[in-house]
């Protein structure tokens, strides 16, 4: 079984449409949204949920008032300045300590610290991941909480549930739409993956992007290829882009034309290789045959 991760170095270049084309034109493939900050690949391939399951990505401290003795221990020990002196008074004290949750986050020192044992420190469940059918085969995806972290742990819960999937239902592929940016969650997408898509734009944050996404899939060894969405809209960009690649050892899997009909196939629920035929699905098309080229040659 083999995994590929399709990634970009900030969100907005295009990745999603990419995949759910992919998704389309795969056979026996596992799909596996692993961007859990702002998942949308479900806008495009409706899933219909049939597992899901909470996820906690850590602890939250909360003091209980009616034990609390206002003594102020935990504001003074609290290093991110979670602890505040407006909790609701009881029977000894009239005011009382409180743990704003936004500001938690989760270290358990304030409770170590509290001689009466008035803070309840327990798992917070903070999203949600889901095992789902829809028309291009299983997928696994996730919905992180407003202004909740640890979406890295929630990524590779997902990552590792579609690999399961696909033993278990003896598929020889998971696609991933893997998070943007180059931190936590992007390690987590693409650590021991077997071919990475770096999807970018023609821009000069695009050309910048490209390389410290470069250098982060080089440090995994993980073979990588590129390709320039919207490639037309700024053609000497683009170039530029192509001579990076070249210069970072990566290969070009091909580039895609900037064509409105993406736009009305994401109106549409479609991907964009049901929505046309030739255009910008064409591009689409050989991009896809390219990868499977590159992916077939390694694997060799
Ligand atoms: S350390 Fe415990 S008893 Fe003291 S203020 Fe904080 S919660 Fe209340
Ligand atoms: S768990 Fe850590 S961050 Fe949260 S309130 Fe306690 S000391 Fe502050």
């Amino acid at each position: 079984m083999k995994e590929i991760v399709v990634i970009s170095g900030k969100g907005g270049t295009g990745k999603t449409s990419i995949v759910a084309s992919f998704a389309v034109l795969a056979k026996n493939t596992v799909l596996a949204d692993c961007d859990v900050d702002a998942a949308d690949l479900h806008l495009v391939l409706e899933p219909r949920i049939v597992r899901r399951n909470q996820f906690s990505g850590g602890s939250q401290a909360r003091i209980m008032p009616g034990h609390c003795t206002a003594c102020g221990k935990c504001e003074e020990v609290c290093r991110f300045d979670a602890i505040f002196y407006d909790g609701p008074g009881n029977g000894r004290v009239a005011k009382t300590y409180r743990v704003d949750p936004i500001a938690c986050e989760g270290c358990g020192v304030c409770a170590y610290f509290c001689a009466e044992n008035a803070i309840e420190f327990a798992p917070v469940v903070n999203g949600e991941w889901f095992v789902s059918d829809t028309r291009c085969g299983p997928m696994v995806h996730a919905r992180l909480g407003v202004a909740q972290e640890n979406s890295g742990k929630l990524v590779s819960i997902v990552r590792t549930e579609a690999k399961k999937l696909a033993e278990q239902r003896n598929l020889d592929l998971v696609i991933i739409d893997g998070s943007p940016g180059i931190g936590c969650p992007v390690i987590a997408s693409i650590s021991g993956a077997d071919l990475v898509l770096v999807v970018t734009e023609p821009t000069l944050s695009g050309l910048h992007d490209l390389g410290r996404v470069a250098d982060l899939t080089k440090h995994f060894g993980i073979e990588t290829l590129v390709c320039v969405n919207k490639w037309d809209l700024n053609k000497d960009i683009s170039l530029e882009i192509e001579r990076l690649a070249s210069r970072k050892g990566l290969s070009m899997a091909g580039n895609v034309r900037y064509d409105r009909a993406v736009t009305e196939a994401q109106i549409a629920k479609k991907s964009v290789v049901e929505y046309r035929e030739n255009g910008v699905a064409t591009d689409i098309k050989e991009l896809w045959t390219g990868v499977v080229l590159l992916m077939n040659e390694n694997t060799r």
